[in-house]
């Protein structure tokens, strides 16, 4: 289960439910697996047949390893690490699945005035939290012109992208998680799956109800992993939360985390996390992250122009913004 959204997973719905399963066979089935990607996947289904079910959740499985191979920086022989390796020398050929998702990368860059950047890897791979290590201001200063999703130049007619400055680095960590949930969802619909949740990492979505109920989503307290600040019924949406507190170290009283301001090269921190809701996990990840960067008046602006998105937003000192869509009943 995702320890950001502390997903309440149905629990509403399950006693209920048990009593009106149809046959012996239909079941709901889950599997969670680590280290894909980097964090947790979970796939969870309701399947009439348990065998075809397994393997349902198998592929979605075996394409989220696919996703990782590829478009991982942390992998040498990926194909993004290829890129990152060559694209600043000479225009690099790609695979179309790498060409999509970079398109569609510098498309959330463009509407979120440049919030979400792919390049803040330029400055980004020199972030090490685990190891509590930062740049010091004169590196990111060095690094920081490279910063800018503007620098990555696709052609469609040769399926190649090229970099149009030195030093820049592309990391697809902010839209990867949320693709690869998409990817999963549409494995499963085509084998006939109506009820389901893929999460990895911050990123989910659900397709149907569960028995006959919304799934039960909750958004946890920045401060207190097993605190719920809200809990949201949900049925064919996806959802992404980013937060400040999911790989960060603090020193002097400043938290150094994940989410990189591309304008500055700093941890991004005019919210402490921010949740976002819309059709598709990948609408969902490219947008989460905009809040950090403008505060949440700016991104629920933004959001305004796009069809239903809906946000939840808790600021540094505590208070929890809702986008007109979800606002409680004065
Ligand atoms: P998760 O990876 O757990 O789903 P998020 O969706 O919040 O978390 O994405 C955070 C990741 O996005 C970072 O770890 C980093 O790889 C990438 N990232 C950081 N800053 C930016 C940015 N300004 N634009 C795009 N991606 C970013
Ligand atoms: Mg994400």
């Amino acid at each position: 289960m995702s320890p950001r959204l502390a997903l309440l997973l149905g629990c509403v719905g399950l006693c209920c439910g048990l009593a009106a399963a149809p046959t012996a066979q239909a079941e709901w089935l889950n599997r969670t697996v680590d280290g894909i990607m980097g964090t947790r996947i979970t796939v969870e289904l309701w399947s009439e047949d348990r065998v075809a079910g397994e393997q349902a959740i198998d592929a979605v499985m075996d394409e989220m390893r696919h996703i990782d191979a590829s478009m991982s920086t942390y992998k040498p022989d990926s194909e993004v690490s290829h890129v990152n390796a060559a694209a600043a020398a000479q225009a690099v050929k790609i695979s179309p699945e790498l060409f999509g998702l970079l398109q569609t990368a510098l498309y959330y860059s463009r509407i979120t005035e440049g919030a979400f950047d792919i390049t803040y890897a330029s400055v980004g791979y020199m972030y090490d939290f685990r190891a509590r290590h930062r740049p010091t201001e004169s590196q990111i200063q060095a690094a920081l012109p490279a910063v800018n999703y503007r620098h990555v130049l696709l052609d469609p007619k040769s399926s190649t992208v090229k970099f149009a400055h030195g030093g820049v680095r592309i990391d697809l960590g902010g839209i990867a998680k949320g693709y690869s949930v998409d990817r999963g969802i549409a494995i499963l619909l085509a084998r006939g799956i109506q009820h389901a949740l893929v999460t990895a990492g911050g990123d989910s979505r659900i397709i149907g109800d569960r028995f006959g109920k919304p799934w039960i989503v909750g958004i946890r307290h920045p401060d207190r992993p097993n605190e719920v600040i809200a809990r949201i019924p949900l049925v064919d949406t996806a959802i992404s939360t980013s937060g400040d507190y999911e790989r960060y170290f603090d020193e002097n009283g400043v938290r150094y985390h994940h989410i990189i301001d591309p304008r500055t090269g700093h941890s991004a921190s005019k919210v402490r996390s921010a949740t976002v809701l819309a059709p598709t996990a990948t609408q969902t990840d490219g947008l989460s992250k905009t809040a950090f960067v403008l505060g949440p008046e700016e991104a629920l602006k933004i959001y305004a122009h796009l069809k239903d998105v809906d946000a939840i937003f808790v600021t540094p000192d505590g208070r929890v913004l809702y986008s007109q869509g979800l606002a409680p009943p004065r």
